[in-house]
């Protein structure tokens, strides 16, 4: 699934000029436009300048960049003439978790009740007990190892 830089990604043709969007925000590392196939009216995508596939791959100042940028949109969201009620902001790191293209991104999406936009589980993997979550807290732990902000 790993696209290169260039033509072959759509997001570096639109922030290439060479495909088109409606653009909301652009500064030196980011770009923000509309979806073109919005879960709800107003859906913004905020998209950093450079090709970084993957969550990992994004830099933390260019994240927290996307974060803030993420939540300026959602504040013109409900400040704005669509009368948004509520905000998601979405990111899908890799293809289980639905991410489609592999150009990071972070989704935007204005909520009005009842528009019918859902995270739907098929099935429930339990309720684990405390034992369980101090376990799975613990390998968590370790996996973050130095790595922590
Ligand atoms: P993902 O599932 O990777 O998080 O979401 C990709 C998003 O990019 C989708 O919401 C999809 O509608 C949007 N998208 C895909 N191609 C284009 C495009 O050419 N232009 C715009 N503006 N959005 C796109
Ligand atoms: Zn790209």
């Amino acid at each position: 699934v790993s696209v290169p830089p260039g033509p072959s990604c759509i997001f570096c043709r639109i922030v290439a000029g060479t495909a088109d969007a409606s653009f909301v925000y652009e500064d030196d590392d980011l770009v923000a436009f509309m979806d073109i196939n919005p879960v709800t009216r107003g859906h913004l995508l905020v998209v950093p300048r450079a090709h970084l596939p993957g969550l990992a791959d994004v830099p933390p100042q260019v994240g927290g960049r996307m974060f803030v940028v993420g939540r300026e949109l959602a504040a013109a969201l409900r400040a704005g003439p669509m009368t948004t009620q509520g905000i998601n902001l979405f990111l899908a790191d890799g293809a289980a978790a639905m991410q489609s293209v592999f150009h990071a991104h972070l989704h935007v999406i204005p909520r009005f009740r009842g528009d019918g936009f859902r995270f739907v589980r098929d099935h429930w993997s339990g309720s684990p007990d405390r034992t369980e979550l101090e376990a799975d807290a613990a390998a968590v732990r370790a996996a973050l190892g130095g790595a922590e902000a």
